[in-house]
């Protein structure tokens, strides 16, 4: 029998039980991995909360990142067989021991990556590349502000950026993440807890501010992101760690300086087959380079997933996490 974290009520870390699943065997188009290792993301938060709704409403198996080895493959697959190694960054079902996923959604991963690796950076890896490349094509002319720089998703973005040859400025919320931020690409940190972070930003441009803003922090730094931009520059509202921005008005963007706004999200970066493909192989090119370390910093039986989030939402994570099955 499957083992899984299944959630029957919306609410606190409390609601992420493990349970016994009964798998069947994989539908037409379908792949059965046994998983050797799950991603923790803060989204997972959201739908844990209802903040997200899960398409397939209560109960549901959360969590969208892993990595294993395929055990059976559903009628019509033919790109994957028993034995690959796979990784994905897809549809609720990730905190389970096995499970079957759509063969459209997944990718063979590299033999000297390791399925570890893989989970720990499918989700926030493929992020930080269409982050950079995609919704601003970050290079050595850019300076960016990115919050959160010491998360999953912050560390692998400022290593990334600065191997794109950008001036990278980063936020975090201690001393210990500061420091681990300047170790990965950040040529300066802010700590936005005891800091003005816009006042230091203009220090650190000559008063000009940033061309793009990377927030995932949401609540807690609107509008003050805005304010660190130049003009005409990109704000990328992707997260909302701190809360969701719900006093958005476009106005404020004329306001600020003629700016501009965009709220991305993964899964409309990497809908197509196409399009994965090379989101994941940008991904596994950079980490094969060195260019990219991926950092799994803490690490829980998948049992645990309650204590994972609870460690995730009070901030005392840092880089990726993973839950093992
Ligand atoms: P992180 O590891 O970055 O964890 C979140 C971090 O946010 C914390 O460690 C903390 O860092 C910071 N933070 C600031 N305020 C708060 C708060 N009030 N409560 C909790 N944390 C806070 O998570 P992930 O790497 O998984 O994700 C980072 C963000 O990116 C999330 O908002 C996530 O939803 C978003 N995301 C968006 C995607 C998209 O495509 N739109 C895809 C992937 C992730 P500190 O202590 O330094 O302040």
């Amino acid at each position: 029998m499957a083992q899984a974290i299944v959630v029957r009520e919306l609410g606190g870390p409390e609601v992420l039980k493990l349970e016994g699943v009964t798998l069947s065997p994989p539908g037409p188009g379908e792949v059965q991995i046994r998983q050797v290792a799950v991603g923790l993301n803060f989204i997972d938060v959201y739908f844990r909360t209802g903040l997200y709704k899960s398409a397939s409403g209560l109960p549901f198996v959360p969590g969208k990142e892993g990595a294993g080895i395929v055990t059976a493959v559903g009628d019509g697959v033919s790109l994957f067989g028993i034995g690959d190694r796979v990784a994905y960054a897809s549809s609720d079902g990730a905190y389970a021991s096995e499970r079957n996923v759509e063969a459209s959604q997944l990718v063979k991963v590299p033999d000297d990556i390791s399925l570890e690796t893989a989970a720990a950076m499918m989700l926030k890896g493929m992020t930080a590349q269409y982050l950079l490349n995609q919704t601003f094509k970050v290079g050595p002319e850019t300076t960016l502000l990115f919050h959160a720089a010491a998360g999953g998703v912050g560390l692998i973005a400022g290593q990334w950026a600065k191997a794109l040859g950008a001036t990278v400025i980063g936020t975090a919320g201690s001393q210990d993440k500061i420091d681990l931020a300047l170790a990965h690409g950040y040529d300066h940190v802010i700590n936005y807890r005891t800091d003005d972070f816009v006042a230091r930003v203009k220090e650190l441009t000559d008063g000009r501010g940033v061309d793009v803003v990377y927030d995932s922090v949401g609540k807690d730094t609107y509008p003050a992101s805005l304010d660190c931009l130049k003009s005409r520059g990109l704000w990328v509202s992707f997260g909302n760690s701190s809360g969701p921005v719900d006093a958005f008005s476009i106005g404020i963007l004329a306001q600020k300086g003629s700016l501009f706004a965009t709220r991305p999200t993964l899964f409309g970066y990497v809908s197509t087959r196409p399009a994965l493909e090379a989101c994941a192989n940008s991904l596994f090119d950079i980490v094969q380079s060195n260019k990219v370390r991926i950092n799994i910093n803490q690490t829980y039986p998948l049992a645990d997933a309650g204590r994972a989030h609870t460690d995730l939402e009070t901030r005392k994570t840092s880089g990726t996490t993973l839950l093992i099955p």
